[in-house]
């Protein structure tokens, strides 16, 4: 069937990729006659999660947001807790914090990367400071060294927010293994998908039985199915964090075909910036920076445009031309929530600017070059106007 109202020349912003055995895969669960969570497909999602991140426990979640919200709980954030995190981020990475009755207090991000600055984390520390949260912004790593320094000489835990970041990696080591617990998110506009969903990594052996107790209502039910217990029984604070088996079916399909999709990500990600190299060059707009050590996933590509104020005409013509371009976060600590429950510390200076002039252009595994000719012929034609 077509849809008469997009003609085939609209540039669509994200496309949901299939990696072909979906369907069996929910089909075969159906067949199991399992369908709550914990089964085949679950475990053998957690398994794949397990090995392609390395040495910590995979939980899998509903959603990225409940994987942070399970961070949280294991880092034992508690009421006037604070969390550092930067302000350039989606709402639930702070959301988890404000949960627990937590203050994330908000840090400035790097213009290179637009990560966390770690030079300004250690000036956030104070006696209530409990942990620190990165953000991989488009699956670019933050500076791990040294926020893992900072985070080993303070005490304090490490949570990654890794949703954007499943395949990529920092001097060799994939992110998601750095921090105590990482989130990582399965929504559909994220590079592995599966509708919603998400999965905690337990990277510190002593949190993995408590991890699996929140993960089951609080119960040690886990154990329990392992043969470890008589009965289950209510043993401490939980939610209802599993997803279904239908969706750890699609999600195993998507996981094994995890290599293939980002390889196809990055290579639209090179052809934008090989294509832009000029416009850079002429000092029109700025091209993403991966710092050295740094495997990206190819989650988004953005650009830089040099004015703020020219970007909603820029968005506008693009549009205009068929091509489905987007700004990205209102910074948290100047939204009506992140006022009321966080604290910025020091200036947003880089956080308020570089999020004004922020686009991310479409991306996903199946544009092919000729979409991508067509962004790049719309931005120079409207950048020159
Ligand atoms: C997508 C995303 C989330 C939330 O993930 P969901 O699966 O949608 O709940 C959290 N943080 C960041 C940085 C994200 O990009």
């Amino acid at each position: 069937m077509v849809d008469s109202r997009v003609s085939p020349e609209q540039v669509g912003f994200n496309r949901p990729t299939l990696a072909g055995e979906e369907f069996a895969f929910i089909r075969q669960a159906i067949d199991m006659a399992h369908l709550s969570g914990n089964g085949h497909f679950t475990r053998e999602a957690q398994a794949l999660l397990e090995e392609k991140v390395g040495g910590g426990r995979a939980l899998l979640t509903h959603s990225g947001t409940a994987a942070l919200e399970m961070a949280v709980i294991l880092a034992g954030i508690g009421p006037g807790d604070e969390v550092i995190m930067p302000s350039f981020t989606f709402t639930s990475t702070a959301n988890a914090v404000v949960l627990r009755g937590g203050v994330p207090v908000f840090v400035d991000i790097r213009p290179d990367t637009l990560n966390i600055d770690e030079a300004l984390v250690e000036g956030a520390i104070t006696p209530r400071t409990r942990a620190i949260c990165v953000v991989h912004y488009a699956g670019v790593a933050a500076s791990m060294d040294a926020i893992l320094d900072i985070a080993e000489r303070h005490g304090l835990a490490l949570i990654e927010d890794a949703a954007q970041a499943l395949g990529a990696g920092w001097h060799g080591r994939p992110l998601g293994s750095f921090g105590r617990f990482a989130a990582f998110s399965f929504h559909e506009t994220k590079n592995i998908i599966a509708g919603e969903g998400g999965a905690l990594m337990v990277n510190d052996p002593a949190a993995v039985e408590r991890a699996e107790i929140i993960w089951e209502k609080g119960t040690d039910r886990v154990r329990f199915q392992r043969g470890e217990v008589a009965k289950y029984t209510w043993v401490d604070v939980g939610s209802s964090y599993l997803p279904s088996e239908i969706t750890a079916a699609f999600l195993v399909a998507q996981l094994q075909a995890a290599e293939a999709i980002t390889a196809h990500r990055l290579e639209a990600w090179g052809r934008y910036h090989a294509a832009l190299a000029d416009l850079e060059a002429a000092g029109r707009l700025r091209r993403p920076v991966i710092p050295d050590g740094c495997a990206h996933n190819a989650h988004i590509y953005h650009i830089l445009v040099s004015q703020a104020e020219r970007r909603p005409a820029i968005l506008g013509g693009l549009a205009a031309r068929g091509v489905n371009a987007v700004s990205h976060y209102v910074p948290l600590h100047s939204s009506p929530a992140g006022m009321r429950f966080g604290r910025a510390c020091g200036t947003m200076r880089q956080t308020d600017d570089l999020s004004a002039r922020l686009i991310r252009l479409p991306l996903h595994a199946r544009i092919d070059a000729g979409a991508q000719a067509r962004v790049v012929a719309a931005l120079t034609e409207v950048l020159d106007g």
